[in-house]
């Protein structure tokens, strides 16, 4: 593709990186910037900024930063050209048409590009069948066209028909000069083992005599299949899938998605459903903010993917045990993830399909608003039908509701489930927390035997964003031997540069002043600002004569092996960003952040052991206690963040 100059021009005049970004999570306005989980990396509450004003985005999580044209393409792995193509179609910019491809050039896309085209290929090879083949038309658009979807629907989810014939796709596709080894690998065509007849007999379509329905990422691209036979084979599966590609990993995208995305952020709610034919019969009834897990039991990964635009999810299934029990188990999944989760059952022999046909998308959504549960009264409507009042049976239902609430990482809502739950189960509530701390206990147990990888665990408070990072039990040990390396630099600071102006101070009353708050248990450290400051109040002054003629053995080593060679920098600090005076000059602007890096790593040194507190807290009031204390020192800490970028910056 050749991009002018002058369309590249317009497309940079239009980028709006609110809009770009907005696409694609859910943003929220904090101060001067816009807020979100970062898509880039796993986290549960928003380190993701996006700076309008400048035009850029950066996640205080991972470190990945840019503009709207690099989140482009690292979000959805597009090279330059084809980022600006997306910007192109975004904003209605015409851009010429592509030349054709020769071999030479086809051969240069790198295998995800070309495993793009070849799709592409597929998808509209599928389509088009569906409009003009006979079969397409007899069979699959009559199919269709039974469900009630009208040409549009059709055409927006690009649905399509696969001829009944072992290598309908494999002729076309192969005379078009695409390579029979990319159509394997975009899991369009299969290889035979042993293939003694003639080459051409060796591979064969993957879809045959079915309707098809692409499966789009998040840009809009075709990355797999899904398709349904029509005629009655019980050797046939209904449906089959593309497998796994290098493009197209089941368990992290959603059917619908990028149909229904603009549609979630708008109504700030997800509807989740069990089938392709259930999204898009719900979009052309103009209920548009719905997915499907099509075929897989949901992951998290997809649960993350809607909390990129949404914090709610309403699961939608069938009122069958098979639904109900589905439900279920994505209902645990949502709650760990800190989303909101409502369920909706149908009634009998109804799916969100056939009950949107039957009644349409405003009554339809009315059924939703009126017959909506949050998930204990759904748990505890269900189980009380099933085992009415035996109180054995009972508290069976008590310790499952219990450990759904145990996964909700927000204390706050947890405890306001326990009060709803203690009034529809008339249960006092003091038996729940009980109930829950045993669930705890055992969780946590469970997860220090286990041993696990550092975790994220977030405790968020109604207005705030803070993000916990969990550290590993042994990092306790490495957090006390940075904080010495800090020491250590303030040390040097002192010694070395003590006598210099800082903000209106000299530099070794501004550390001992700024620092005094900061508790350490390091002898030496404590010894040198002891005396320092009692040299300071009998009025003296402090110079290098001060340490190098000290009677204290430790201080003269120390501010000689300084003196010596105060050019050294320790592998260590180096490491760990601490500074190293190495220029006078650089005075003014070492020392603060000498300071400020000095107290952020005592504040994560507190967290630490108020997080090892919380784990031990004996109930939910101690607990909430503990998190309100781990909340100001995350703010503590995010506030030094920001003044160490102005500082730095
Ligand atoms: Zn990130």
């Amino acid at each position: 593709m050749r991009l002018s100059n002058e369309t590249i021009d317009r497309i940079h005049q239009q980028i709006d990186i609110l809009e770009v970004v907005g696409d694609f999570v859910s943003l929220k306005k904090k101060g001067l910037n816009y807020w979100a989980c970062c898509p880039f990396h796993n986290e549960k509450s928003p380190s993701f900024a996006v700076n309008p004003a400048k035009g850029i985005f950066k996640c205080f999580g991972c470190g990945k930063s840019g503009d709207a044209i690099t989140f482009v393409q690292e979000l959805e792995g597009l090279s330059y050209p084809e980022a600006m193509k997306y910007f192109a179609n975004k904003y209605g910019i015409e851009i010429p048409e592509e030349a054709p491809r020769s071999d030479e050039e086809v051969k240069q896309q790198n295998e995800r590009d070309s495993l793009y085209i070849v799709l592409n290929y597929a998808k509209n090879y599928f389509a088009d069948l569906l409009f003009t083949n006979e079969d397409g038309k007899a069979i699959g658009l009559s199919y269709f066209k039974e469900r009630g979807f009208s040409e549009a629907t059709i055409k927006k989810f690009e649905l399509g028909y696969s001829l009944d014939e072992w290598d309908g796709l494999l002729k076309t596709a192969t005379q078009n000069g695409y390579k029979t080894e990319m159509l394997e690998k975009a899991g369009l065509i299969l290889s035979r083992e042993n293939a003694n007849d003639s080459a051409d007999r060796k591979h064969y379509d993957r879809f045959r005599g079915r309707v098809v329905f692409p499966i789009h990422n998040l840009s809009g691209k075709a990355i797999a299949f899904g398709a349904r036979i029509l005629k009655n084979d019980k050797n046939q599966p209904k449906y089959i899938n593309s497998p796994e590609t290098e493009v197209y990993s089941k368990s992290k995208i959603l059917y619908g998605i990028f149909q229904a995305k603009n549609s979630i952020r708008n109504e700030d709610n997800c509807f989740l459903v069990e089938g392709y034919t259930d999204v898009i019969s719900l979009h052309q009834a103009g209920v548009e903010n719905v997915v499907a897990s099509s075929g897989t039991s949901l992951t998290e990964e997809q649960i993350r993917l809607i909390k990129r635009y949404t914090e709610n999810i309403t699961v939608l299934y069938d009122g069958d045990p098979a639904g109900i029990k589905a439900s279920l188990r994505g209902i645990d999944m949502i709650l760990e993830e800190g989303m909101n989760v409502n369920v909706v059952l149908f009634p009998d022999n109804d799916d969100p399909d056939s009950y949107v046909r039957k009644i349409g998308g405003e009554k339809f959504k009315n059924f939703i608003r009126e017959n909506k549960k949050d998930f204990i009264s759904f748990k505890t409507e269900l189980f009380l039908a099933e085992t009415g009042n035996d109180p054995i049976k009972k508290a069976g239902i008590i310790k499952d509701i219990v450990t759904s609430i145990a996964k909700i990482p927000d204390g706050i809502k947890r405890a306001l489930f326990f009060q709803q739950c203690s009034s529809l189960l008339k249960i006092d509530e003091q038996v729940l927390i009980s109930e829950y701390n045993k669930v705890e206990i055992k969780r946590r147990q469970d997860k220090n035997k286990k041993n696990e990888q550092p975790e994220v665990v977030n405790y968020t408070a109604a207005e705030e964003y803070p993000v916990i990072t969990e550290e590993p039990e042994s990092d306790v040990d490495k957090l006390v031997s940075l904080l010495q390396d800090h020491e250590l630099s303030i040390l040097k600071l002192i010694i070395l540069l003590g006598g210099e102006a800082v903000e209106g101070r000299k530099v070794v009353e501004y550390l001992l002043e700024e620092t005094q708050d900061v508790e350490s248990n390091n002898p030496l450290y404590l010894k040198i600002r002891n005396s320092v400051a009692e040299e300071l109040n009998r009025g003296n002054e402090i110079t290098k004569a001060f340490f190098l003629e000290s009677q204290d053995e430790d201080i003269k080593k120390l501010a000689i092996n300084f003196m010596v060679d105060k050019h050294q920098i320790s592998a260590g600090w180096e490491k760990f960003g601490i500074i190293v005076p190495q220029d006078y000059e650089l005075v003014e602007q070492s020392t603060p952040k000498a300071v400020l890096k000095y107290k952020r790593l005592f504040a994560k040194f507190l967290i630490r052991e108020k997080r090892q507190g919380l784990i031990n807290a004996a109930n939910v009031e101690e607990e909430m206690q503990m998190m309100q204390e781990i909340l100001s020192l995350q703010q503590f800490e995010k506030q030094i963040d920001k003044m160490l970028g102005i500082v730095i910056g």
